[in-house]
């Protein structure tokens, strides 16, 4: 933050950074105070208004805020209220510093949403742990979030996480007028597949078209999730129906050059996919399942044209 200067403020952390912490205090000394004491758990970042300190969280997305209660303008309770209630900064836990050492101010801080409190002046042990603590749960937290979007066989995004981030991408694409593009891709023979290399090496090579496709993505905002069994779907961000052309042979191609034999198919010697493709610019009068309902009837077009191919939906949603 431009207008926070410190004199002597150690900017580098002691140990390598694998933690954000931010504080957020009008006061540099006490600043310099609790950097001093939490600078090994991570990176230190700072703020010294209520205000430049919700800016810095939007900006760094911390693992831990210590917060200040006592400042002009906004106070600690209400940078709390305002942080706990934005999606985007929600996730970091934080912690009340605060003079007051009453239950009153307590139950004050835990219901703006604080993860915990610490009163002043600071006792370094008991910072230290409370620190140290903060992090461990957000660290746990994190990876139990990780889980939830994930899908245990390959890795990729699961179907839930999908169906999440499509409505998301729907809204926003909405919003912006801009056409989105989703991709649904099938293994081909697959059932074959299994029967004649077993359902281990079945697993494989779902893996290694799950890693394939998402390898494949060039954009940001592309995603890849496994949409069930054999299945995987594709959002791309900002991609037309002309576009979508291109993005079909292409993930065919990228998934024939992994070369991976299949002797039960009966279009390749290799695993193939077959892709249906649809785009449109979502509205108000179109539910974002239409646009899947598109392309599933491509691919289904696809399959019914010999696999190992894509088709593009060209019928427009209204
Ligand atoms: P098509 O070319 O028409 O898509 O034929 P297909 O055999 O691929 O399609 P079908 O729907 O008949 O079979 C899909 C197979 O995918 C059947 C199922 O056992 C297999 N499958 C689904 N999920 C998994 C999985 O997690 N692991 C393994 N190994 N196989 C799976
Ligand atoms: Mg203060
Ligand atoms: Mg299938
Ligand atoms: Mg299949």
């Amino acid at each position: 933050m431009q207008a926070d200067s410190l004199e002597n403020y150690p900017d580098k952390p002691l140990a390598p950074a694998d933690s954000v912490i931010l504080i957020i205090d009008d006061n540099p000394k006490s600043i310099k105070a609790l950097s001093l004491l939490v600078r090994d758990f991570g990176e230190v970042v700072f703020a010294t208004s209520g205000s430049t300190g919700i800016a810095m969280a939007t900006k760094t997305k911390p693992d831990l805020i210590l917060l200040d209660v006592e400042m002009p303008g906004m106070n600690g309770y209400e940078v709390c209220r305002q942080l706990k209630a934005d999606t985007s900064t929600r996730s970091s836990n934080i912690v009340i510093v605060t003079s007051h050492k009453s239950v009153e101010h307590e139950v004050a801080a835990l219901e703006a949403g604080a993860a915990d409190f610490i009163t002043k002046p600071l006792n370094a042990p008991l910072v230290r742990a409370r620190v140290k603590t903060q992090l461990l749960v957000k660290k746990q937290a994190d990876e139990l979030h990780k889980l939830a979007e994930q899908d245990g066989l390959t890795g990729i995004y699961n179907r839930r996480y999908f169906d999440e981030l499509f409505v998301q991408e729907w809204r926003r694409h909405q919003r912006q007028r801009s056409p989105l593009g989703l991709a649904l891709v099938d293994v081909d023979f697959f059932k074959a597949y299994n029967d004649e290399y077993g359902h281990q090496e079945g697993d494989e090579c779902l893996r290694a078209v799950a890693h394939s496709l998402r390898d494949a993505m060039r954009r940001p905002g592309e995603q890849v999730a496994r949409y069930g069994g054999e299945e995987f779907v594709i959002i791309l961000p900002y991609t037309d129906q002309h576009e979508l052309h291109k993005i079909g042979p292409w993930l065919c191609e990228h998934i024939r050059n992994l070369e991976r034999p299949h002797a039960k198919s009966q279009v390749s010697e290799c695993v193939t996919i077959s892709v249906g493709l649809a785009s449109t610019i979502p509205s108000v009068q179109v539910a974002p399942a239409q646009l899947l309902g598109l392309a599933d009837k491509a691919l289904y077009q696809a399959k019914a044209n010999g696999r190992n191919h894509s088709v593009v939906a060209d019928k427009p949603l209204d």
